[in-house]
């Protein structure tokens, strides 16, 4: 053990650090609190000697200040002192103190008591040990050593989050190796579960990114989630793991679909997080998994999710419509109308999430549209957007007047129209 001895006496260092090294140790020396206090923020110590009179900061306040830095990291502290009442001692241990001794010191008391504080300290790291370990098996699938399903479930749920901030598309694959039953039955439960651990490193040698997530979701399924990924990509990535299962050629001669081990791979992506869920993104993915297996297995199929969001877009104008339509693609669902009256029929039928409003229309403008929706009960509460070429400050001004909730010049920016379209979408 690295044992720092503190003491301002050159007599007893020189006699101590001979004892430390005599019983196997190395000893660290300091001549005061100060000195201290500077190797211990340099170098790891596995347990102090501690003289306590000492000129500048004494062995309490130095003591005090050590536990101080160490935070949770215990490690024990031992003082040695001419101090001997038992006020003395009360105060040595409340100042983080672990065992008090009292000068002159004998060279077999002193290094009993390092013994017994050894004892103490590798119990400790046993215990921070078995602690990590149990922590380990309650994240970790002990067949393939990957995440399980409630680690996946807590990180899904992060990366979840950082896609709504980031508004990066979102890939979740679900895998499940294809008759597996029948491989069990065959060969026997040993070799099956040799069968997975092999599937379960030729899945995670085919996700190169750090940020792709993969779990061992059930008994022969696995979950993977890839962010910041889109259709296409997650489809060639899908592709990529069935092949390579495949190409493992792992004999599978009681399969009815195959002569060596398959899976099938179901997926979905969405687009955008906002409006909604992990959980419906999971369903999905597990309807294309059960596609992918009716269509005669080992293949992948990827959907793209689709958030059940009704945008309303009232323009007169041919090519703005297209242009928020592409825009919500994979976000809402877009309908559309050039009149300003049939808008208000919509609007009760359909009850939008959202209406994008043009202020220019043939007929009746927008700001007057967006009056009459805030006038009849059933359409007051929609969220309306006024979209218009005109001055910012005149749209505004109206679009106040007729309680718009939003306002946008044209030409619309793609990143801004989303934003404000996922402002009213909860
Ligand atoms: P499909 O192609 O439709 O997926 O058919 P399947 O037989 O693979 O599907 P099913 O869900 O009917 O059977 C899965 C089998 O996986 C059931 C069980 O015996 C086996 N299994 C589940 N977990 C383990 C495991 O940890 N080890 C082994 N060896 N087998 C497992
Ligand atoms: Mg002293
Ligand atoms: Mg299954
Ligand atoms: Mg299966």
């Amino acid at each position: 053990m690295k044992i720092l001895l503190v003491e301002d006496s050159a007599t007893l260092r020189h006699a101590m650090s001979s004892y430390i090294r005599a019983f196997g140790h190395d000893p660290l020396i300091a001549s005061s609190g100060e000195e201290a206090l500077q190797i211990v923020d340099k170098t790891p110590v596995d347990m102090i000697i501690m003289d306590v009179e000492m000129p500048g900061l004494d062995g309490f306040e130095t003591t005090r200040l050590i536990r101080e830095w160490l935070g949770d990291h215990w490690i024990p502290i031992i003082f040695v002192t001419g101090k001997s009442e038992d006020e003395d001692l009360e105060h040595g241990i409340n100042a983080g103190g672990d065992d008090y001794l009292i000068k002159p010191v004998s060279q077999v008391i002193l290094k009993a008591k390092i013994q017994a504080m050894e004892r103490i300290t590798n119990m400790r790291d046993q215990l921070n040990q078995l602690n990590q370990d149990l922590k380990n098996l309650s994240q970790i699938d002990g067949l393939t050593q990957l995440y399980n399903r409630r680690t996946f479930e807590e990180k899904a749920h992060e990366y979840w989050r950082l896609a709504t901030r980031s508004k990066e598309p979102l890939a979740i694959l679900l895998l499940d190796i294809d008759h597996f039953k029948l491989f069990n039955d065959y060969y026997g439960h040993p070799a099956g579960d040799e069968c997975i651990k092999l599937v379960s490193s030729a899945l995670q040698k085919c996700l190169n990114r750090p940020s792709d997530l993969v779990a061992r979701y059930g008994g022969e399924e696995f979950i993977v989630m890839l962010p910041n990924t889109p259709q296409d990509g997650a489809y060639h990535v899908a592709e990529h793991i069935r092949k390579t299962v495949e190409k493992l050629n792992l004999k599978h001669r009681a399969s009815t679909s195959s002569d060596r081990v398959t899976v099938s791979i179901g997926g979905s992506v969405v687009n955008f997080t906002t409006g909604s869920s992990l959980q419906q993104q999971i369903s999905l993915a597990d309807k294309a998994l059960y596609e992918s297996k009716q269509c005669g297995r080992n293949r992948s199929t990827v959907k793209l999710y689709n958030p059940h969001n009704t945008v309303l877009v009232v323009d007169d104008d041919e090519i703005s419509i297209d242009i928020i339509s592409e825009t919500l693609r994979g976000h809402s669902t877009v309908v559309s109308t050039r009149s300003g009256e049939e808008c208000l029929n919509m609007a009760k039928e359909l009850k939008p999430d959202v209406i994008i409003l043009d202020v220019y229309l043939p007929g009746v403008n927008g700001y007057a549209v967006c009056q009459s929706l805030r006038d009849d009960p059933s359409t007051a509460m929609i969220p309306v957007i006024l979209i218009s070429v005109c001055d910012k400050e005149e749209l505004t001004r109206f679009g106040k007047k007729v309680k718009a909730n939003a306002c946008l010049q044209k030409p619309l920016e793609h990143h801004r129209l989303i934003a404000k379209v996922n402002q009213f979408i909860t």
